[in-house]
């Protein structure tokens, strides 16, 4: 499908591309400001982490080494269930690092609780988290984010690595999906 051709996919636009750099550059420098010193070991979970990872990554001042981990959280259409599942590990030990977690979205939060506790076991020196976006409903269970891009509303959303059905990641800004697309 031409990228023309998805509009009445979209309800509307909710973060562009150029909100999307600017909030990157600054939480870089924060990040670099606050790692000052220290092993610090970006890990993105795939596969919705994978734009703002290159581009946060890139943003950062600092060099930083990226490491990839697959989850799938067992549940239907498009709510997570919790039930985690790794499909692929980490290539790093992660024994005394400082652990960031680069993350698309916090929605209920289930998969980030179940990857930070997972992380600790191994022996990392901290563990944090920055999620691009969060939703309304993520405040309701205990994850530290420390660094978080934009609070959005409880919709689904698409584009900037978010995908329906592997569909819309490789648009460039964050849209509302229209319902009448999943349902
Ligand atoms: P959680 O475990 O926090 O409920 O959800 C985590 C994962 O669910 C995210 O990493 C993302 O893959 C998916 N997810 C949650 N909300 C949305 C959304 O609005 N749009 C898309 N495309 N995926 C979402
Ligand atoms: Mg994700
Ligand atoms: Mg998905």
């Amino acid at each position: 499908m031409r990228a023309a051709d998805i509009s009445g996919d979209l309800s509307r636009i909710l973060v562009t591309e150029e909100e999307i750099t600017a909030k990157l550059d600054e939480i870089a420098a924060q990040v670099a400001a606050d790692y000052e010193g220290k092993d610090l070991l970006l890990v993105g979970v795939l596969k919705g982490a994978v734009m703002v990872m290159a581009d946060f990554a890139r943003a950062l001042p600092v060099l930083a080494p990226m490491d990839w981990m697959a989850v799938s959280s067992y549940g239907a259409g498009t709510r997570s269930s919790g039930v985690v599942q790794i499909r692929k590990d980490l290539d790093t030990d992660l024994h005394d690092k400082h652990v960031l977690i680069v993350e698309d979205i916090i929605d209920s939060g289930l998969t980030l609780s179940w990857l930070l506790e997972n992380f600790a076991s191994r022996g990392a020196a901290s563990v944090e988290v920055f999620a691009l976006l969060r939703k309304p409903e993520a405040a309701k269970v205990h994850v530290d984010c420390r660094y978080v891009g934009f609070d959005i509303p409880t919709e689904f959303v698409v584009g900037y690595g978010l995908d329906y059905a592997e569909q819309y990641r490789n648009l460039r800004d964050v849209a509302i999906l229209a319902p009448h697309v999943y349902s």
